[in-house]
C-alpha cells in the first residue's frame, strides 16, 4: 500500500515529502496506522551523521498509532487496537530476551527481514527504502514485528503515548531501572530534553532527595523545576562541578549525562560523591574517546561509569506502566509536548529543537 512519508534522501540534508509502497504485513508483522510521532533528537543525529545504512530512508521510532492490519501469524494484537512502538528490536525466547533485558537480545534479527525476502519499505519504482530503526514512523503508516508494538489503553492521547516508547523508557529508566535509584539519593541531570526531563521524573518517583538539572537554557531549567528538579544549575554562570558539589556535600550518588558529549560526560564523573555513578544516556560521536583515572576504583571508593541502552527498558511492561501514571496524574507528559506539528513541518520542528528552547514536538496525522 501507498504511505505519504518524510524520507531521508541523502545525509544531511532536509526530509522529502514523498510517497513510499508498504510491503502486506508478513508472518508476525502489523501494519500501524501512525497518529503521532515524536521528534526525538537521535533521529536528528542519524540524518545529519555519516553511517553505512543505504539511501533513501524511513526515520522516526516514537510511534503510537491503531493496527490497521496484522500478518497471519501475530497473536498479540488485533485491528483497532492503539499501541506504541519501541525501537528495542528482539526475538522474544534468548536468554536475555527471558531475563526481560530486550536491549540485550541476542537475535534481533529473527524480528526483522531476512536478506532473501522483499523490503519492507520501497519506492513507488520498487527501489529498497532503509527503514530505521524497524519502525520508519515518519510516515502515514508504519510495518514493524509485533515484537516491537505494545498495547496502550485508548484514553491515553495519541501524542502523549507516542513519547513513552522511547524518551520516557529511555530517560525514566535510565533513574529507576540503569540507576535503580534509592530513595534519598542525590542525582545530578546534565541536559534537559525530552530524555533529561524523563530522567528528572524517574528520579522524582525513586524518592531521590535533591534533584539537580544542569543546562544552559533558562526555559529548560524553568520546565525541569515544573518536573521535579529541586535545584537548578546553569553552567553559564560558573563550574557545574564545583556548583554540584558545594549543593550536594561533596557529590552524587548518580549523574546523567543526556547530551552525548565528552566534557560533560567527564562533567558527570567529575560530580560524584564516593561511591557515586556517571550514567551516559546521550549518543556520542563513534570514535569518541574519554580519559578516566583509574584510581576512581581505590581513592574514589568505587565508582562507576555505566553505558545506558534505551533505559534497559523490558517496554512491554514499562511502556503500560508510565501509560497507567500518566493516566492517574502521576507522570507528567503534558508538559513534555511542547508543540504538535504536521508531517510537512518536520524540518522546521527539528529546526526549533535544535535551538534548544523545546522538549519535545510531536507530529500528528
Ligand atoms: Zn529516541
Ligand atoms: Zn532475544
Amino acid at each position: 500500500m501507498k504511505s505519504k512519508a518524510a524520507v531521508l534522501e541523502k545525509v544531511g540534508e532536509p526530509f522529502v515529502i514523498r510517497e513510499i509502497e508498504l510491503a502486506e504485513p508478513a508472518g508476525r508483522e502489523v501494519l500501524v496506522q501512525v497518529k503521532a510521532v515524536g521528534l526525538c533528537q537521535t533521529d536528528m543525529s542519524i540524518a545529519q551523521s555519516a553511517h553505512q545504512a543505504p539511501m533513501p530512508a524511513v526515520l522516526g521510532h516514537e510511534v503510537a498509532g491503531v493496527v490497521a492490519a496484522v500478518g497471519p501469524d501475530v497473536t498479540e494484537f488485533a485491528v483497532g487496537d492503539h499501541v506504541v512502538g519501541c525501537l528495542v528490536t528482539h526475538c522474544g525466547h534468548c536468554d536475555r530476551c527471558r531475563k526481560g533485558k530486550l536491549y540485550a537480545c541476542r537475535h534481533p534479527e529473527e524480528a526483522r527481514r531476512g536478506r532473501d525476502q522483499a523490503p519492507r519499505i520501497t519506492t513507488p519504482e520498487g527501489q529498497p527504502v532503509t527503514q530505521f530503526f524497524d519502525l520508519g514512523g515518519f510516515a502515514e503508516f508504519s510495518i514493524t514485528h509485533e515484537n516491537n508494538l505494545v498495547a496502550v489503553s485508548p484514553e491515553i492521547p495519541f501524542d502523549r503515548a507516542a513519547l513513552l516508547g522511547c524518551g520516557v523508557v529511555t530517560g525514566a529508566g535510565a533513574a529507576l531501572k540503569s540507576a535503580a535509584l534509592q530513595a534519598g539519593d542525590n542525582v545530578a541531570v546534565i541536559g534537559c530534553g525530552g530524555v533529561g526531563l524523563s530522567v528528572i521524573q524517574g528520579a522524582v518517583l525513586a524518592g531521590a532527595r535533591r534533584i539537580i538539572a544542569i543546562d544552559l537554557q533558562p526555559a529548560k531549567l524553568e520546565l525541569a523545576k515544573r518536573f521535579g528538579a529541586t535545584d537548578l544549575v546553569n553552567p553559564a554562570d560558573g563550574d557545574p562541578v564545583e556548583r554540584v558539589r558545594e549543593l550536594t556535600g561533596g557529590g552524587v550518588d548518580a549523574a546523567f549525562e543526556v547530551i552525548g558529549l565528552a566534557p560533560t560526560a567527564k562533567q558527570a564523573l567529575d560530580m560524584l560523591t564516593k561511591d557515586g555513578t556517571a550514567y551516559l544516556i546521550g549518543v556520542q560521536k563513534p570514535g569518541t574517546v574519554l580519559e578516566i583515572d583509574p584510581l576512581m576504583t581505590f581513592n574514589g571508593g568505587q565508582k562507576g561509569i555505566r553505558g545506558v541502552s534505551m533505559g534497559s527498558t523490558n517496554f512491554k511492561v514499562d511502556v503500560p506502566y508510565y501509560a497507567d501514571l500518566y493516566l492517574q496524574g502521576r507522570y507528567n507528559l503534558d508538559d513534555l509536548v511542547s508543540r504538535t506539528i504536521s508531517l510537512e513541518e518536520i524540518n522546521d520542528g527539528y529546526e526549533e529543537l535544535k535551538k534548544g528552547e523545546v522538549a519535545r514536538s510531536v507530529i500528528t496525522f
